[in-house]
């Protein structure tokens, strides 16, 4: 991406900037102990910021709820926003940011393969004049090959159908400045895709990169399955391109079929029609339905999401928490 003009960041004189750093975990006791001690002994060594760590419960159904409340009790910097439910990572940022407080906002996981050691480096840049400072991983930690193939060839697939820059190999963490925020908490959609969100959105952008590390207790929430969901959502929540491919694809397959047709028809007139090419008949068949069959299933996802999008329900709910929300 081309470099842009920034100019430094103008912060009060008097009152010292507050932070915030925003934690949707799930299911994540064994790694919660190690996140309170490192990011403690990461917020000591920068005292010339407050601090502020809100960690949004979404839905566990271990005692990691407690673990934060406990630490909530002993350190006022950690907060906590306890959901409804389990809504899945996406809703729980977005929850998240009608929360915090600060001036800025750093989403991390709590698994720490997002090293907090990282934050210093996204703050400079930031008071540099950056709106929007996101981490890019340099490597991706331990994942199959598989996994990195597909995950690569699926964005690169997505930027070929939109002028919006995607973000390759960038994951939810960065740093994002109150408009940012702002910003977000104004998208009335129920169904975020955030990565898209993060770019439409625009504002100063800067990318840093960094060696993503293994997951430091716990194990992954994703699968397969919950993987395709994301990719499937981010296509559909991203362009509309697959409906015009399918629009193009049918207009192709018309024209193909009214050429069969009028060959057939001149052929049945001139020669007469001695009943042959019956397996021609099934292939066509089979193929026209399949052909039909995809486009009405990607016509169905988009109405799908219309028709979530036009309940008007709420994203989420919160059943309690340590701070009031401060957009909303
Ligand atoms: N997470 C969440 N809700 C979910 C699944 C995951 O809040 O339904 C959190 C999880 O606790 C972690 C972050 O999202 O803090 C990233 O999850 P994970 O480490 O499982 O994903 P990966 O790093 O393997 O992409
Ligand atoms: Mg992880």
């Amino acid at each position: 991406m081309d470099e842009i003009m920034v100019t430094p960041r103008k912060l009060s004189q008097i009152k010292k900037p507050l932070i915030s750093v925003l934690i949707p975990f799930y299911n994540e006791k064994e790694v919660l102990p190690i996140l309170f001690q490192r990011m403690n002994s990461f917020m000591d060594s920068m005292p010339e910021y407050d601090w502020e760590v809100v960690m949004v419960n979404d839905g566990s159904s271990d005692t990691g709820l407690l673990q934060v409340m406990q630490m909530h009790e002993s350190d006022a910097r950690w907060q906590f926003v306890d959901l409804s439910r389990n809504f899945g990572k996406e809703v729980a940022m977005m929850a998240g940011l009608d929360y915090v407080h600060g001036d800025c906002v750093v989403i991390m996981d709590a698994d720490l393969q997002d090293p907090p050691e990282l934050i210093p480096e996204m703050i400079s840049w930031w008071l540099r004049g950056y709106d929007d400072v996101y981490a890019t991983r340099r490597s991706r930690g331990s994942e199959s090959w598989l996994r990195r193939r597909l995950s690569l060839s699926y964005y690169s697939m997505l930027q070929r159908t939109t002028k919006i820059p995607v973000l390759q190999n960038a994951g939810d963490f960065r740093l994002l400045d109150r408009i940012c925020i702002n910003a977000l908490c104004s998208m009335p959609e129920v169904q975020r895709y955030t990565k898209g969100l993060f770019t439409w959105i625009g504002f100063r952008k800067k990318e840093i990169t960094f060696d993503r590390a293994d997951r430091a207790a716990g194990k992954t929430k994703w699968n397969l399955w919950k993987l395709m969901g994301l990719a499937i959502e981010g296509i559909t929540s991203y362009t509309t391109v697959p409906l015009r491919i399918s629009t193009f694809v049918g207009l192709g397959v018309s024209l193909a079929a009214f050429g069969f047709m009028m060959y057939y028809l001149i052929k049945t007139l001139l020669w007469g029609d001695a009943v042959q090419g019956f397996p021609t008949l099934v292939v066509l068949l089979l193929f026209l339905c399949g052909v039909i069959l995809l486009s009405l299933g990607i016509m169905g996802e988009y109405i799908g999401r219309i028709f979530i999008e036009t309940k008007r329900r709420p994203a989420f709910f919160v059943r309690e928490a340590s701070l009031k929300p401060r957009n909303k």
